[in-house]
């Protein structure tokens, strides 16, 4: 049933890993998985079996043609430099093809403590992986890059943060767990060979045209091709809200995808200073300064391919750095682009960047909620809604700034109806609030998943009316809300 693995991965130098194998657990027991996602990476679900993938996915069996191993990297943890961290408790089973041709890694994580684990327990709490299970499932079928989950299972032990907790394993799905922190482990120890090879992995798995050009243009260029997938995603997160609350060098993919989903929260109330994460005292990773913290990602990598980049090293930071300049005009673009669909734009006008600015100055002075804020403008196209005004404490910007959007809305040239679809379409009503992931995770912990069930299916559907779940569209009441999310990984 397990697709056949490639170990692209396992066959690069010794260095670059530690062979390990899962620690087998107590008693395994499937409470996730996914099938479509199985589907897509070549699994035989005819022959699926429950107990045998149970087996699997806590590591207690390791699939026929696997080499478990942990990866190493090291990264830049709110913004101090650790030269080796590498997967303390997630084991990489290898690399399968997708039925598009595509490698994706396939991750256990909580796989038991491995050489990297620097006196962690190398384990994970159910409540932690079955937050990663449904954020990152809602994250792709909002149309934003990410790592996926394939499966949960429980294990049988105990694991002991704040208070014991069951243990469990998630198995994640990557386009590659390759991070800029991986760059940074090879630079640390001035092995420009590894770099190079790293470089080039990531060029053969993520970037592939970059491959025909010269040798001396091709490593600013993986910097430009990341950068612009950080932009875009950057921008994404942006548009739905939401925090990752974890930027750190080894949080961010090569490959552009969401990834490490410790303490992130969606906002509800639109602040742009909005922090969930406890341990994010300075507020680093507010929302506001998601994009300026990839740029900054972004340099950390540069800097560990400079003596790739040219001979004459003063050139090659010189070169770098206009690159990474440029992320500023590539991001802002990124988000303009996103923040037009969602007010139902499709033509470019020069004062749409202020048309955005003012929703948002009317959101923040209104304490609106950021998801049905946008999602309700889709009612007010003609006249003020009551339901998009009654999410605003003061709704005195928003009512002055309702006509300046229909004014716009005119020269779009097409029907409200079209303009409404158009909102419905990028604006989703159901997002993965807090206050229901935690009720969800608070039920599984006493054994009960099916409040994770439901949550997982509304989630599905983010853009479509669900008769009878309008409680999922609503924010937290003040009772449940949640302004502290803890990493408790
Ligand atoms: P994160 O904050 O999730 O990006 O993790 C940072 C580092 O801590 C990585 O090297 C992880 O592998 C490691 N780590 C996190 N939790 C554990 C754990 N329970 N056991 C071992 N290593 C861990
Ligand atoms: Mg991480
Ligand atoms: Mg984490």
């Amino acid at each position: 049933m397990f697709p056949e693995f490639t170990l692209r991965y396992a066959r690069l130098p010794d260095r670059f890993f530690l062979r390990f194998d899962p620690v087998p657990v107590k008693a395994p027991r499937l409470v996730a998985f996914n099938r479509p996602l199985a589907e897509q990476l070549g699994f035989d679900l005819a022959a699926f079996d429950e107990h045998q993938a149970a087996e699997w996915f806590a590591g207690n069996a390791v699939p026929e043609g696997a080499e478990p191993l942990a990866q190493a990297y090291a990264g830049h943890q709110f913004g101090h430099f650790n030269p080796r961290l590498g997967d303390g408790r997630a084991v990489l089973l290898g690399e399968v093809t997708d039925r598009e041709g595509r490698l994706r890694d396939i991750q256990l994580k909580g796989a038991g403590m491995t050489p990297f684990s620097r006196g962690a327990d190398g384990r994970a709490p159910l409540g932690p992986v079955l937050r990663e299970y449904l954020v990152s499932e809602a994250m792709h079928v909002l149309g934003v890059p990410t790592t996926r989950a394939l499966a949960a299972v429980t294990t049988g032990e105990r694991v002991f943060r704040r208070v014991p907790e069951p243990g469990a394993v998630l198995t994640r799905v990557a386009a590659s767990h390759l991070r800029v922190g991986t760059f940074q482990y090879f630079a640390a120890r001035d092995d420009l060979e590894a770099v190079r090879t790293l470089a080039d992995l990531a060029i053969e798995r993520h970037y592939p045209a970059l491959a025909e050009r010269e040798e001396s243009e091709r490593y600013l260029a993986l910097v430009e091709a990341v950068q612009a997938r950080q932009a875009s995603l950057v921008a994404k997160w942006m548009g739905l809200g939401f925090i990752h609350g974890v930027m750190n060098t080894d949080n961010c993919s090569i490959a552009g995808e969401t990834i490490d989903y410790g303490p992130c929260a969606f906002m509800e109330a639109y602040d742009p200073a909005m922090v969930f994460s406890s341990i994010d005292e300075g507020g680093r990773y507010a929302y506001r300064n998601q994009p300026w913290i990839a740029q900054w990602n972004l340099a950390r990598l540069a800097e560990t391919l400079i003596p790739l980049i040219d001979d004459d090293q003063e050139r090659a930071v010189e070169r770098a750095t206009a690159v990474i300049k440029a992320f500023e005009g590539q991001y802002e673009a990124e988000w303009l682009a996103v923040m037009r669909e969602k007010l139902g734009l499709v033509k470019e006008e020069e004062s749409d960047r202020a048309l955005v600015d003012a929703l948002l100055e009317a959101m923040q002075a209104g304490r609106a909620d950021f998801t049905l804020a946008f999602r309700r403008l889709g009612e007010a196209l003609e006249e003020d809604a009551p339901a998009l005004l009654a999410l605003f404490e003061d709704d005195e910007a928003l009512k002055a700034w309702l006509p300046r959007w229909r004014e716009r809305l005119v020269r779009e040239d097409v029907g409200m109806a079209e303009i409404a679809g158009r909102i419905r379409a990028v604006n989703p009503l159901y997002i993965p609030r807090n206050h229901r992931v935690e009720e969800a995770l608070a039920a599984a912990a006493e054994g009960d998943f099916a409040p994770f069930e439901t949550l997982r299916q509304v989630l599905a559907d983010p853009f479509a009316e669900q008769p009878g779940r309008e409680d999922y569209t609503r924010p937290a009441p003040p009772s449940e809300a949640v302004f502290r999310t803890f990493c408790g990984t």
